[in-house]
């Protein structure tokens, strides 16, 4: 299990930077990207993105990249 950050949906407007209590979100070049090692998986950055660029692996949609799976 781990969290997967959609860099083609992420907008940079780091509201799951701010959320994350492991710091383990920052931007480069504009984008989120995840420090896998700091992550616990307790998903609160998932909510908090507004183009729900943030899921689950095993929940991930993938709109972003040309892939898409209902429900
Ligand atoms: S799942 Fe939790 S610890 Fe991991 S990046 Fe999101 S908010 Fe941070």
């Amino acid at each position: 299990m781990r969290i997967i950050i959609d860099q083609n949906l992420c907008c940079g407007s780091a509201k799951c930077i701010e959320i994350c209590p492991e710091n383990a979100i920052s931007l480069v070049d504009g984008k989120a990207v995840l420090d896998e090692a700091k992550c616990d998986l307790d998903g609160i950055c998932i909510p908090a993105c507004p183009k729900g660029a943030i899921d689950y692996e095993d929940d991930y949609a993938g709109v972003g990249c040309g892939f898409y799976r209902e429900g």
